[in-house]
């Protein structure tokens, strides 16, 4: 049993002023693992407090002291990467291998965001003018469990590399992660107050994050009904906002596809990070006259993957977070069988010989139609629907209706082709024939998957204001 029972304010762990205990129990076993202490409304007060004392001289901070800042969080996170890797294995049941790479991709996300600084124009001329793009002030950054460490990182790094102070509000879920991310924090002796982490509510910690007048800008990831109401919190004090939210992300297999990659990469897409992912590939978009070979290639992708503990390196899937998701999870299962989408593998119940942990079978539908609730609603669980199309103009029109917009997959062996139908795909990002890893390019949402972008570039100007000077050097005469 492990107890986290402080949280981080002006560069030191101190005991909240919040007094409630949440349990955190291993999804892979069902068992208690440890507790947590939550802060309250006053906690995030005092760490807003020492975000907004230390934003007048961080703000200032030269390039140079920011790149050095940003060089230590790395070395920092990397040294505990191992230790990361095992909380995320125990604490959401992250398979070992891919817990592994996400530590160690965690650390590495500093450096990136260190080279975006780097290249940066902070000052530009426009027109006549000069601009000068200033940090945006104290940022609140809200995180959801399914990858704690990962988002934090990211969000902290930009944060610094814009010369903003922040206060995180992570998953009160990821308690684990989160302490020996602080920990990284703290031993990359950052100048006290830069970052300040407060464990708690969403509706305690984050609704005080959401209304204070110190906060300028919230960064969130989560879900959707959780962003829209940090946005109406937030606009009575004119908050910036970043929200990185849900998706039902379309994977649009063209007639000319290598389907026996496709396939099984179709299932990755969907099942990535036990199905947890607001990027996942949820609806898988076939033609028509090739349902039947889909259908085969699907089933044996789906039931060659092997589900259980995630501390055996051959398992690639692990159990759902809570008991809560489980049952979600559970209920839109019987939701697409309730109506009437074939039930190609997996199904209701727990895989056999996994009874204690949250373990979901690996779960496919065929025949599934745009206006099953299993097609229109994020099931964040390893469940894929198949949809068909006639045409390709058909395959664009499904992908496209959803009010989601984060995501999308289109395969092809004409890349002319696949090209031209990425272009026509509302999503925030759309992969070619795979799925492919850029850390710098713009991520986020059209529609309801958010508002603004992360990572590189456009995620650094989303954490800076531009001022424009006119008549730099003007004099009267
Ligand atoms: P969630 O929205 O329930 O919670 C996210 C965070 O918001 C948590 O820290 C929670 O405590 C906090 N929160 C809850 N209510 C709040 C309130 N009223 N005010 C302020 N903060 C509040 O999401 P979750 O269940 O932790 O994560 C899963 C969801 O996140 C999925 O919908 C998924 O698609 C989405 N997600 C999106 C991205 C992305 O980058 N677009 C990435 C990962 C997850």
């Amino acid at each position: 049993m492990y107890s986290i029972d402080h949280i981080y304010i002006n560069g030191q762990f101190v005991t909240p002023h919040g007094n409630e205990i949440f349990a955190l129990v291993n999804p892979s076993t069902g068992q208690l693992a440890g507790q947590v202490r939550l802060g309250d409304a006053e906690d995030a007060r005092r760490a807003i407090a020492a975000a907004k004392a230390a934003f007048p001289a961080f703000s200032r901070t030269s390039k140079a002291e920011r790149g050095g800042m940003l060089q230590r969080l790395h070395d920092a996170v990397l040294a505990r990467a191992d230790d990361a890797a095992s909380a995320l294995v125990e604490e959401y049941g992250g398979p070992l291998n891919t817990s592994i790479s996400r530590s160690r991709y965690t650390a590495n996300m500093f450096l990136d965001v260190k080279r975006v600084m780097e290249e940066h124009a902070f000052v530009k001329t426009v027109n006549k003018s000069k601009v000068k793009l200033e940090p945006v002030g104290v940022v609140g950054i809200i995180t959801p469990w399914n990858s704690s460490a990962w988002f934090i990182a990211n969000k902290v790094a930009t944060a610094i590399a814009a010369g903003c102070t922040v206060v995180v509000k992570p998953s009160e879920l990821s308690a684990r992660q989160n302490q020996i991310l602080a920990e990284a924090f703290h031993a990359a002796a950052l100048p006290p107050g830069v970052v300040n982490i407060v464990n708690g509510r969403g509706d305690v910690v984050g609704e005080e994050f959401s209304t204070h007048p110190d906060i300028t800008k919230i960064s969130f990831t989560g879900s959707t009904p959780v962003g829209k109401q940090i946005a109406r919190l937030g606009v009575d004090t004119m908050k910036r906002v970043t929200l990185e939210l849900g998706g039902k992300s379309a994977n649009v297999i063209l007639d000319d596809a290598d389907f026996a990659k496709a396939i099984p990469m179709a299932i990755q897409a969907c099942f990535m990070n036990n199905g947890q992912a607001c990027i996942a590939g949820t609806r898988l978009l076939v033609p028509a006259h090739r349902l039947e070979e889909v259908k085969a290639l699907a089933k044996a992708a789906a039931e060659a993957v092997v589900v259980g503990d995630p501390h055996d390196a051959a398992v690639s899937l692990g159990p759902i977070v809570t008991q809560k998701q489980y049952e979600r999870v559970q209920r839109y299962i019987a939701i697409g069988i309730e109506e009437g989408a074939q039930l190609l593998t997996g199904g209701l119940g727990k895989p056999h010989g996994l009874d204690a942990g949250y373990f979901v079978k690996p779960t496919v539908f065929a025949g599934v139609t745009p206006a099953m609730t299993i097609a229109k609603e994020e099931i964040f669980g390893p469940v894929l629907s198949i949809l068909t199309y006639a045409t390709e103009e058909e395959a664009i029109t499904i992908a496209n209706d959803t009010p989601y917009g984060l995501q999308a997959y289109v395969s092809s062996s004409d890349l002319a082709r696949a090209n031209r139908v990425a272009d026509r795909l509302v999503a925030g990002r759309v992969h070619i024939n795979g799925i492919h890893d850029d850390l710098i390019a713009p991520f986020g949402g059209f529609k309801q998957s958010g508002i603004g972008r992360e990572f590189g570039p456009y995620g650094l100007d989303a954490y800076l204001e531009p001022k424009a000077i006119l008549g730099e050097r003007a004099q009267y005469r």
